[in-house]
């Protein structure tokens, strides 16, 4: 099966933009280009042609970058088929379950609603690589600007059914802030203080801490474990609650945070 080379390309204040490149035919997927210029100057240091831009949903941050590229390369550009009129420049409308083909690489489409209700994720299973966007982050989810507590939850346990060795390629770089919250969560989570130490030694050298991976984000990421005892108790509701009750007491805690 054909894989993908992934470029990541940090742009603005934290957003990253990723390149996608299917080795094989040659085809190259920007997903969510907030901006064009260093998007068309790693195109041209890598010496590949863009033939897709992939859009997650209908920010500023993630799409504002559209038309400029496809004047510059005539690539496609692919969103959901319910957020058409926010997608600017869309020609390939999809939804939920549909898949196309990156040249040679298979992209699974997820509709993936709260953070925007048309907010949707391009998982890339023949490389183990999940473009999700604004849903899911490093320790951490999106705020819920258009959908419900419940609607995200359940779009998160999409995103943590997929297989351990899945890369999580979020679009902004906020885990830092994310570890601080978390541990406020689940303070005696072995995994998730491993990782807060790991986190800050990346950041203090100016690395990266995107992407990560799906198994990783299971056993530390606060909001993909509103079903896990000690979460529950970290946010002071029973054993009982409702995960979808407990995932929104989570997110209203961080929203204060
Ligand atoms: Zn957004």
């Amino acid at each position: 099966m054909s894989q993908l080379v992934i470029e990541q390309i940090p742009v603005l204040t934290d957003n990253y933009v990723y390149l996608a490149h299917d080795r094989d035919s040659g085809a190259t997927a920007v997903i969510d280009p907030a901006v064009a210029p260093p998007v068309l100057e790693r195109l041209e240091a890598k010496g590949w042609r863009l033939t897709h831009i992939l859009n997650t949903h209908h920010h500023n941050d993630h799409v504002g970058g559209n038309q400029a590229l496809k004047q510059a390369t005539g690539a496609q550009i692919v969103g959901h088929r319910k957020d058409a009129a926010r997608i600017p420049g869309i020609d390939l409308e999809v939804s939920d379950g549909d898949s196309f083909l990156l040249g040679a690489s298979a992209a699974m489409v997820m509709e993936v609603p709260g953070h925007t209700v048309g907010h949707i994720a391009f998982w890339f299973p023949g490389s183990h690589a999940l473009f999700c966007g604004d849903t899911l982050f490093a320790l951490g989810c999106g705020r819920l600007f258009e959908g419900t507590g419940e609607q995200m939850w359940n779009s998160l346990k999409k995103f943590r059914s997929l297989p351990d060795e899945t890369l999580v390629y979020c679009a902004h770089e906020y885990t830092e802030a994310n570890a601080r919250f978390a541990r406020t969560v689940e303070r005696h989570n072995q995994a998730l203080l491993d990782r807060i130490v790991e986190i800050k030694d990346l950041r203090q050298h100016h690395r990266p801490t995107v992407p990560s991976t799906v198994g990783v984000e299971r056993k530390t990421n606060p909001f993909l474990r509103a079903d896990v005892g000690s979460v529950k108790a970290g946010v002071g509701l029973p054993p009982d609650a409702d995960p979808a009750l407990v995932f929104t007491e989570i997110r209203r805690r961080k929203d204060a945070f």
